[in-house]
């Protein structure tokens, strides 16, 4: 039987930009991966120039994911249907649910529907501290431990750190890398998954952009190298779940940083 893998995230894009190239490479080696997004990134920018109305947002946005989800093979997509709160003044960020049991329940029933033997989430950190990536990070987790043990799918984290990372302000600085992949089989699926969010290019490029004095395209600012964390099971080392097969399989580097 296909590994049926579970990829869980809050906004459109964060599937691409954080784990797309893993997702690529898992559902190349066989992988059936599912895809849930909690929010349809109505709180998120619309483009420069703006593509949409901010009212259009969600469903512009909506339409942008089911092509990266293509780009990137997975074999269906949900949306949980929470509100991403617009950005407050000062840029803060908020959460957009504070009903923690809810949204566990909705990842649970999630499970239960494409029988899920592993699911990748966001980080502890929510990568570089989006509450709304923390939120969803706890909910699958808390999701995960509320099931019976044997019940339990594994659980991987997007975005895990570990010295070389070319830009470490992404990643989770309290999730140590496990495996590191080099995407270079992939690069182009996940390039052609960013390229599908047209509302969010002038986001991605934007500080790589400040940073090389120069406009950067969206395939330049593809990072080639994508590392995962195991969470539950903890780990002790051994490779021993199918996600971890998998990755094995399709070159991942073992790191025991
Ligand atoms: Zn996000």
């Amino acid at each position: 039987m296909p590994l049926h893998l579970l990829a869980f995230f809050a906004h459109p894009d964060d599937e691409t930009m954080l784990m797309g190239g893993t997702l690529a490479l898992l559902a190349q080696q066989g992988a059936h991966v599912h895809y849930l997004c909690a929010t349809r990134g109505e709180g998120g920018e619309a483009g420069e120039p703006p593509l949409c109305e901010v009212a259009q947002l969600g469903e512009v946005r909506e339409q942008e994911l089911v092509g990266a989800v293509g780009a990137l093979r997975g074999r269906s997509l949900t949306f949980l249907g929470h509100v991403d709160p617009r950005v407050g003044p000062d840029n803060e960020l908020f959460p957009f649910t504070d009903n923690m049991p809810h949204l566990a329940g909705q990842i649970i029933a999630t499970i239960k529907q494409f029988d899920i033997h592993a699911v990748i989430t966001h980080g502890s950190n929510g990568e570089y501290g989006h509450p709304t990536h923390v939120l969803c990070h706890q909910a699958t987790v808390t999701a995960i431990l509320s099931l019976p043990e044997e019940a339990r799918p594994v659980l991987y984290t997007a975005s895990a750190s570990f010295p070389e990372h070319p830009y470490p302000r992404l990643t989770n600085e309290n999730d140590p890398a496990h495996f590191i992949l080099d995407l270079t089989p992939v690069l182009a699926k996940k390039t052609a998954a960013a390229l599908c969010h047209r509302t969010q290019h002038a986001l991605f490029v934007r500080r790589r952009s400040e940073q090389e004095g120069r406009p950067m395209s969206v395939p330049e600012i593809i990072i080639p190298v994508e590392a995962v964390h195991r969470l539950l099971p903890a780990w002790v080392g051994d490779a021993d779940d199918p996600v971890a097969e998998l990755l094995i399989r399709a070159g991942a580097h073992l790191s025991f940083g």
